[in-house]
């Protein structure tokens, strides 16, 4: 049996960069991947079209290890390296709101195709629809498993371990890397869905699901703040949605067990309550003859005000020239403050990252090299780091592969 320098387990982006930087150490690697094709959740990133990095990749974006481990692997290959590289393929890239790094060719097939011909290139070996099933630890790491021909045994010096979590898990990644490193004795930090929409004990959000609001959003445990956040909120069936909600999840995940999480949207936070306050008062008065729904209808979707009048018990018809100044008020607490009560997030399945994963404490942040277990890296959202959307999880793996990369071929 031929053994490699380095076998690497999981064609997503951490595997795939940390192929490509061992093979350009002139390393021999096996890169192993159960798809049929590399990258697959590659190409269901952004839409399709791969949010690949952000121009603002800071520390603060990401959760979970501390944050020095989390700088020490960034630096390693930064955001500027990362387009520098990209664009070195031939993937010309560009900038759209929020620092977000995309390919110009709004594909994200751009970006897998050239780094498959990067691996081809380079000459790794790269079995698709091979699924490894035991690692083991001899004088030499021995991966068994199984291919649509048969089974398969391989022996490699290096093992790095790039399965992902287990987010959206219909791409690949079902979590077996996070198993076999507790069975190798490091410690997992529970795994939990970040990223995801949230579900609402209310029913009221299904009557206007589909619309979409931008509003400030403040996630609280037992009244205490937790966390905000700001931009797009979508009404769904099953409750929340959107950028500005999905960056709650993580929190919720942790906290859902024992505390009671409510979410509160500022569904005007351009305006004080007061200022708010006094519009309203300047609407109703100059409109007094409209329904109030239509009066209102200038500032706030109409769906939407309909359902807090409702919710309110105020007749969405009745004329604004009648609307109490009680009744003002409650409206402008609510726009200002619309608090839903969440029962659960959505799951794995539907989850952009994996909050929780193999413990840094355990992991060497100058090599990725396992503290415990020898010749065993890491890299990409297998360690428990997760970040905020807009291209800083693509960033995690790229950078996190490189340094397991280069880390296993010296
Ligand atoms: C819908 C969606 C949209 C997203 N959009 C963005 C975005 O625009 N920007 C951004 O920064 N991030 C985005 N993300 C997050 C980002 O895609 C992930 O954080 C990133 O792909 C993680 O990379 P990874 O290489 O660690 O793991 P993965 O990409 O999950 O790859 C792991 C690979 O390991 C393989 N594997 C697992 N077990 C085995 C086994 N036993 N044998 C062989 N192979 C195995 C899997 O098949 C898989 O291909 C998005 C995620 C989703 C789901």
């Amino acid at each position: 049996m031929k053994t490699f320098d380095i076998a690497i387990i999981g064609a997503g982006p951490a595997g795939i960069m940390a192929a490509i930087t061992a093979a350009k150490q002139g390393r021999q690697v096996i890169l192993l991947e159960k798809n049929e094709i590399i990258g697959r959740k590659i190409l269901a990133t952004g839409n399709g079209r791969c949010n690949l990095t952000n121009k603002n990749i800071d520390v603060s974006n990401y959760h979970g290890a501390n944050p020095e481990f989390i700088k020490q692997i960034l630096s390693a290959f930064d955001q500027y390296k990362v387009t520098e590289y990209f664009e070195s393929l031939g993937v010309i890239l560009k900038e759209e709101n929020n620092g977000r790094i995309f390919p110009r060719t709004n594909q994200a097939s751009s970006v897998v195709e050239a780094l498959d011909y990067e691996l081809k290139k380079l000459k790794v070996s790269v079995e698709t629809k091979a699924s490894v099933k035991n690692i083991h630890y001899e004088k030499n790491w021995l991966l068994s498993g199984q291919k649509t021909t048969g089974d398969f045994k391989i022996e490699a010096k290096n093992l790095i371990l790039t399965t992902g979590g287990k987010a959206s898990f219909q791409f690949g990644s079902s979590g077996d890397g996070l198993y076999w490193s507790e069975k190798l004795g490091h410690t997992i930090i529970f795994p939990h869905p970040a990223l995801t929409p949230l579900e609402t004990v209310e029913s009221w959000p299904k009557n206007i699901q589909g619309l979409r609001i931008e509003g400030t959003v403040k996630l609280t445990a037992d009244g205490k703040i937790i966390s905000q956040s700001q931009g797009d909120i979508l009404f769904t069936h099953f409750g929340l949605s959107g950028p500005a909600i999905m960056k709650q999840a993580r929190n919720v995940g942790l906290l859902l067990p024992t505390k009671k999480i409510e979410v509160h949207i500022d569904a005007i936070p351009e305006e004080t309550k007061k200022e708010l306050d006094k519009k309203i008062e300047t609407i109703l008065n100059v409109n007094g003859a409209k329904e109030i729904k239509n009066a209102l209808a200038g500032i706030i979707p109409v769906e939407l005000i309909k359902t807090i009048l409702i919710n309110l018990a105020i007749d969405p018809e009745k004329k604004s020239s009648r609307i109490s100044k009680l009744e003002r008020v409650s409206v402008v607490g609510v726009l200002k403050n619309l608090t839903l009560t969440i029962s659960k997030t959505r799951p794995f399945k539907e989850a952009q990252v994996t909050a929780g994963g193999v413990d840094a404490k355990e992991i060497d942040a100058k090599t990725l090299e396992s503290k415990k277990i020898p010749h065993l890296f890491f890299a990409g959202e297998i360690i428990d780091v997760d970040g905020d959307s807009g291209g800083f999880n693509l960033q995690w793996a790229w950078s996190s592969g490189y340094l397991a990369g280069l880390s296993a071929s010296k």
